[in-house]
């Protein structure tokens, strides 16, 4: 499983991968060259799927959709091949339609694709390529509330979590 730590405040620590059978209680994070303590103890179900944050012990974690860099890169593409098509002649070029066609099947394929992963609701810490029980439920704004945030980093997470059209909870930085 891939994890992305970040500590009781939402700040990013850092991403590290380790073995979900040998359950590590201690691991190494790339960004700040340091050691993070991770808490098993009743972590998985009886199917050893994780149920609970290791980062920060919360036992609420939502499951959310993990789109790949690579989805903004095509929408970019996509825009920009109709914008030439458009401004540059009023004839679209042969290339331009069949890039675009591409670019709309390989989208669709990356939505199709994406895989889920699952967020913690108080340190936001995210675990991905692990399978996720289907008790899982995605964000919910009344459990959300429970975990406020302990610093106003709120809406970067919704951003993140795609969660924009909720009226933020704290005022933004400074
Ligand atoms: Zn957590």
């Amino acid at each position: 499983m891939r994890i992305v730590l970040r500590d009781t405040q939402r700040r990013l620590l850092g991403r590290t991968q380790l073995d979900t059978e040998q359950r590590p209680t201690r691991v190494h994070v790339d960004r700040t060259n340091r050691e993070v303590m991770l808490d098993w103890e009743s972590a998985t179900d009886d199917a050893g799927h994780l149920r609970k944050c290791i980062v920060c012990g919360c036992p609420e974690i939502f499951r959310e959709k993990a789109f790949p860099q690579v989805t903004v890169l095509v929408i970019v593409l996509a825009f920009a091949g109709a914008a030439i098509g458009i401004v540059g002649q009023t004839r679209i070029p042969p290339w331009v339609l069949v890039t675009m066609a591409a670019v709309l099947v390989v989208d669709v394929a990356i939505l199709m694709l994406a895989r889920q992963r699952l967020v913690c609701y108080r340190c936001r810490s995210r675990f991905r390529d692990l399978p996720i029980a289907r008790y899982h439920r995605s964000w919910d704004r009344a459990t959300a509330e429970r975990y406020p945030s302990e610093q106003p980093r709120d809406r970067e997470n919704a951003i993140e979590a795609g969660n924009l059209s909720e009226p933020l909870t704290s005022e933004p930085q400074r």
